[in-house]
């Protein structure tokens, strides 16, 4: 039956807006079975196996993908590695004219890549047109302007090497862009695995590169599945870096397998990210939010508002308003302009939402859908609302991963961040309110990587992504982005600074003749062996709960001092009382560059007595040891004049508004101090973490703690709030271990040995803690490239991006 116009007048219903998918499909045809993308070549994969690729909104097979083996990941890691040499060397400009060219390329096929991945995916063509695309686009703009500067903004660092990267399928192609763009203008050189279900575009993408002329090898795409080309890329020793969207499952495995191989890692992973309604915010505007938050891509978002906390006097209001959008929402086939809602990438993955829901049912929480019907063809699944949700149930905090929204009230700001940070996840959030003042002053309060204020899901390569918590570690995008690319220069050159050392014993000026000048005139100042076995917890001196000290011998093996045997009871209760220090992190910068002058004075008028201490436990000569006081004290200036320094910057992305990109302390960060130079290291490390606003535990070096516990009385005296900086003397491998697990801590770092290393790593799974680790390598720790500046400062600090669009 055919409608009149006066019929669609009175339905006000649209009419179908099919997009022709004709083009995309002869493409597919022409091309497959699809073949491996190594050395810029079509290559057959080793097992002569093929994956099915599925079109999620009919269930019909799409076309057939090669399904590679570590053979194939083999030849593509070799094929990465022999590129890497020449790319590496290009000039910055050359590699920028390869990322415009992919852009302006990206940009040409727009329409083809956009039906493609809806056909793939499921996703509204509306979305990958809008969107995907245009932002893909955008990425290798952004990056090929970072390619050109990174010469003068980047210098000291160089490309890491061969990149693995490996993409989830809800946003295949812009992931890739994520992850190739940065890469490349870096001067890496990359082997990307896309996600099993999701291929093509990745593959088309392929045949930009071709076009454009990338030279062979930059860049090869390996298709399959986990086991066969993630697990094994993951592992391979050629590999340099290791880039992962996905789940925090995979990514905590991810993590462990990487443990000490001295493979850089950047891990972005799941979410369950608040979307905050206070009762002055805009409700007509908070619905077309709520829509964007979850049903946008049919709520398979990493970042997806998925909790929806209401100010409790407009939760009704709200939730009416909500329901009435909802039964006009679109969902039907991925290909119709004017759909809403497309398909769930796969038939296990609606699965897994029919199971989430029907557990959310059983645990008591109130389930609503609209009343109309999904197609029966495909993998569909309607927009779902629960009320009724107590916070501790699953489905309020696992994450979805589809279009299902659970709402919860709250009274004050105060239990609105309460709730908001109710979650091990840190993705992203949401804040909505007419009251820029509130809005404002709960954004940085809540622990994620982005914050939306008034609006939702926006996403640009200038303003980084990425999480706190178990939602990962690392940014995409915005220069914070690059360093997960580069690493400094200074660590090819080999540093055997030992070597630089005068150790008395060795040189012509003995340690006897070391003591005997203090005998001849300065016995006096010669400091008193320190027999109080203490740590430094919460702003007082404890005893260790052990009840045991250790000995501190020097070179020559002879007893000159103790300190207390810390244990496990020592870290935790330690720990405990950095986070109640945790107003440190919001009093003003000015106050702690304060104190760090405070520190460095107190520290000044004892200088002889700490460097008496450093000849005592290491057998230097006074001379090196003065030197090592005294850079101890440049280093405690350097970080005073920082605290108020390392500011974050402000975005201009393209839209009318702009992005606070701030630098945030970690919270709680673990320190295990090196051996050499015990006093310079430590404060080194400690420093910038505290300047930043971090509390710390530190573990001091296990074999001259004494010039740490010295430096109790120096902080007592600086007005260093208690807790601050706690210090637990003993093993250090174990406490770090113990550091390494403890879930109230936010980041550990480890100076120490490639064994020990390896452990903090892998430990670190458990909370997914950022880890920063030596590996083995020396510093040189008088160096000031090598061991003072924003290497530090953002290993201290983590970028929060706050939105805050203009306009009504
Ligand atoms: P996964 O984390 O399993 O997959 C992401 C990517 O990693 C895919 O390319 C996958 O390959 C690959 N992979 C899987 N296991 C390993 C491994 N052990 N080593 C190396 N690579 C591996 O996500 P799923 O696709 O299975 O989705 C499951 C859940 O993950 C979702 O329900 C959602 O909760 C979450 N998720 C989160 C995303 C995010 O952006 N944060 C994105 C996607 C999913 P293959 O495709 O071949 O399995």
């Amino acid at each position: 039956m055919s409608m009149s116009v006066m019929d669609i007048f009175e339905t006000m219903a649209y009419g179908p807006a099919p997009e022709s998918t004709s083009t995309a499909l002869a493409w597919i045809e022409e091309r497959q079975p699809f073949g491996l993308f190594i050395n810029n070549q079509w290559v057959k994969p080793a097992s002569g196996q093929y994956l099915e690729s599925i079109n999620p909104a009919t269930g019909k097979p799409l076309a057939q993908v090669a399904s590679a083996n570590s053979a194939d990941v083999d030849t593509a890691v070799a094929a990465a590695r022999k590129a890497f040499g020449s790319w590496s060397k290009l000039p910055g400009h050359a590699r920028a004219r390869y990322l415009y060219a992919i852009a302006r390329q990206v940009q040409k096929h727009a329409r083809l890549l956009a039906v493609l991945e809806s056909l793939d995916n499921g996703k509204p063509i509306r979305e990958t047109r809008d969107l995907d695309i245009p932002l893909v686009a955008r990425h290798f703009y952004y990056h090929a302007g970072w390619a050109q500067l990174m010469a003068s903004e980047l210098s000291g660092y160089e490309p890491v090497g061969v990149v693995g990267q490996i993409i989830p399928w809800n946003f295949p192609l812009l992931m890739l862009a994520w992850k190739i763009a940065p890469a490349l203008a870096m001067g890496n050189t990359v082997v990307l695995k896309p996600a099993r279900y999701t291929s093509l575009t990745a593959l088309k993408f392929a045949e930009i590169m071709q076009e454009i002329g990338l030279p062979p090898g930059v860049v090869n795409i390996v298709t399959g599945e986990a086991s066969q080309v993630g697990e094994v890329l993951v592992r391979h020793p050629d590999v340099n870096k290791i880039a992962f969207t996905g789940s925090t499952d995979v990514g905590r495995s991810i993590r462990r397998a990487t443990a000490g191989s001295g493979k850089k890692l950047s891990l972005e992973l799941g979410g369950k990210s608040p979307f905050v309604v206070f009762d002055d915010a805009d409700l007509d505007s908070v619905v077309e939010g709520v829509v964007d938050a979850i049903w946008f891509n049919q709520g398979q978002v990493c970042c997806a508002g998925s909790r929806l906390l209401v100010q409790e006097t407009i939760e009704q209001p709200l939730i009416h308003k909500l329901r009435t959008r909802m039964e006009k929402l679109r969902l039907g086939d991925p290909l119709d302009k004017a759909v809403d809602m497309g398909a769930i990438v796969s038939p296990t993955q609606l699965q897994e939402i029919q199971r989430l829901v029907a557990q959310g049912v059983a645990e008591g929480a109130e389930m609503w859908q609209p009343s109309w019907a999904c197609p029966t063809e495909g993998s569909f699944y309607p927009p779902t609302l629960f009320t009724n949700v107590s916070p501790a149930t699953s489905i309020a905090q696992v994450e979805i991963f589809g279009p299902v929204l659970v709402t919860m009230t709250f009274r004050t700001p105060e239990e609105a961040v309460l709730l908001a940070n109710n979650t091990r996840y840190g993705l992203a959030a949401s804040v909505w309110s007419d009251n820029i003042n509130l809005a404002l002053d709960v954004a940085p309060r809540i622990k994620a990587g982005s914050v939306w204020v008034n609006c939702t899901n926006m996403f640009d390569a200038s303003s980084g992504f990425g999480g706190y918590r178990e939602s990962g570690f690392g940014r995409e995008g915005g220069k914070e982005g690059l360093y997960e690319y580069v690493r400094p220069t200074w660590k090819n050159e080999t540093t055997k600074h030992s070597k630089k050392f005068h150790i008395a014993i060795q040189s012509t000026e003995t340690a006897e003749d070391n003591e005997t000048a203090f005998h001849n005139g300065t016995i006096e100042s010669l400091p008193s062996i320190d027999r109080t076995p203490k740590l430094f917890i919460g702003g007082k001196q404890v005893r260790p709960d052990s009840g045991y000290s250790r000995d501190v011998f020097n070179v020559k093996g002879r007893v000159v001092g103790e300190v207390g045997e810390g244990n496990r009871k020592d870290i935790r209760n330690a720990v405990e009382a950095a986070h109640a220090a945790k107003g440190w992190s919001t009093g003003t910068t000015h106050n702690r560059a304060q104190i760090l002058y405070y520190i460095a004075e107190n520290l000044a008028s004892r200088e002889a007595e700490f460097a008496h201490r450093i000849v005592q436990q290491t057998g230097r000569i006074y001379s090196d040891a003065f030197e090592e006081v005294q850079a101890t004290l440049s280093r405690l200036f350097s970080y005073a004049a920082w605290a108020d320094k390392f500011e974050g910057v402000v975005h201009r992305p393209p839209l009318r508004g702009v992005v606070l990109a701030m630098h945030e302390p970690m919270g709680v960060v673990g320190i295990a101090c090196p051996d050499d130079y015990p006093l310079l290291a430590l404060v080194s490390l400690a420093a910038p973490a505290i300047a930043m606003g971090n509390t710390v535990v530190v573990v001091p070096s296990q074999q001259s703690p004494l010039s740490a516990t010295d430096c109790y009385q120096v902080f007592e005296t600086s007005d260093v709030p208690a807790g601050v900086v706690n210090i637990v003397t003993g093993e250090r491998d174990s406490l770090s271990l113990v550091l390494a697990e403890h879930d109230d801590v936010d980041a550990m770092w480890y100076f120490g040995s490639a064994e020990g290393s390896k452990r903090v790593e892998f430990a670190s799974a458990g909370n997914m803690k950022r880890t920063w680790v030596s590996n083995g390598h020396d510093r040189d720790w008088l160096n000031v490239p090598q061991s003072e500046g924003r290497e530090f400062l953002r290993e201290a600090t983590q970028v929060k991006n706050i939105w805050v669009p203009y306009g009504e």
